[in-house]
């Protein structure tokens, strides 16, 4: 044992980066915490494996920022090797947003064995439940009638296109393809009566829908999550069908947090903090709060100029005059 593993079989806390404690195989590790997005589930795996190699139970934690979808760690890559980073950084996104399906069985599964069971009983979707399903019937509906009336000329409903053919051509005369933001930023003109207006959620229920095969990406990029959403042949029959059918999913992560912090002033930390790079944003801020100093700094003053003229003794008088005299002298 070199000094080095001999200071880490004997600390109660190591911090490091993932390169830390490659082949270090303490037994007796009881919790692993993971501060960020790993770069993919194989990683995760590894990594977490380290804990409870003597067979008794150990704690696995991630930390993530449900808000911010995760980047690939710079390395040099081929184009094949970057679209696979992207795939596997994907699975391992949907993994942290998943809230309904057990993480052990995920995990097992997507390694390629058999789970056996639908449930482990110690992840946290299998100990506190899964949240309660909702029937976005109608989120789920204007957001395919959105991206399909994008593409409506390139199909009708007689003669559905083929969906192994992308719309590239057709679309690309106009200019760039729409983003999933910027059709999530339509409906919110059109009508702000949906359950919120937060892209955040709305990417959550993409996801949904990408999943359930009703939009795909249109993006010839690998994306970890869906960014130029596109109808399939599914999704359009889905619009037809949406008023008589219900579409009661259980919301991911992204979406429950999207509603906790609805009632915030900034939709989220991140998006505050990004506000500043933005000169126009920080101009408008900054004058704000400007305005807030100068306000806060200025009413007492006046307060205290209409109270002295309130108290202002009257010097026509012997006891205004005492009064003034006893003031000076304070
Ligand atoms: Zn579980």
């Amino acid at each position: 044992m070199t000094g080095f593993t001999f200071v880490f079989y004997h600390f109660q806390v190591v911090v490091a980066t993932i390169a830390f404690g490659m082949g270090i195989d303490k037994p007796n590790v009881r919790r692993i915490i993971h501060y960020g997005w790993p770069q993919s589930l194989e990683a995760y795996y590894q990594e977490a494996g380290r804990a409870g190699r003597d067979g008794k139970l150990a704690d696995c934690i991630l930390y993530a920022n449900l808000e911010r979808i995760p980047s690939l760690l710079p390395s040099r890559r081929s184009e094949d090797q970057t679209k696979q980073a992207y795939i596997m950084l994907s699975d391992c996104f949907r993994y942290g947003m998943n809230t309904s399906c057990c993480r052990a069985k995920i995990l097992v599964e997507y390694f390629g064995e058999n789970f056996g069971c639908q449930k482990c009983h110690l992840c946290d979707v299998c100990v506190d439940g899964p949240p309660e399903r909702q029937n976005l019937k109608e989120e789920a509906s204007i957001l395919l009638q959105t991206i399909a009336a994008e593409y409506a000329h390139s199909y009708t409903m007689d003669d559905p296109y083929d969906d192994s053919v992308h719309f590239d051509l057709e679309d690309r005369r106009f200019g760039e393809r729409s983003s999933l933001k910027m059709f999530v930023g339509k409906i919110n003109e059109q009508s702000p009566k949906f359950l919120t207006t937060a892209i955040l959620w709305w990417r959550g229920l993409a996801r949904i829908l990408e999943v359930k095969g009703y939009i795909r990406e249109g993006d010839e990029k690998t994306h970890v999550q869906i960014k130029y959403p596109e109808p399939t042949k599914l999704g359009l029959e889905f619009v037809k069908s949406a008023s008589e059918q219900d579409f009661y999913v259980y919301p991911e992560a992204d979406m429950l947090l999207a509603k906790e912090t609805d009632n915030r002033p900034y939709s989220s930390f991140s998006e505050w903090k990004k506000g500043w790079a933005d000169p126009e944003i920080r101009h408008q801020r900054l004058e704000r709060m400007q305005l807030k100093k100068q306000t806060k700094f200025r009413s007492p003053k006046k307060k205290r100029k209409r109270n002295a003229n309130k108290v202002r003794p009257d010097l026509r008088t012997s006891r205004g005059r005492l009064a003034a005299k006893l003031a000076k002298n304070k």
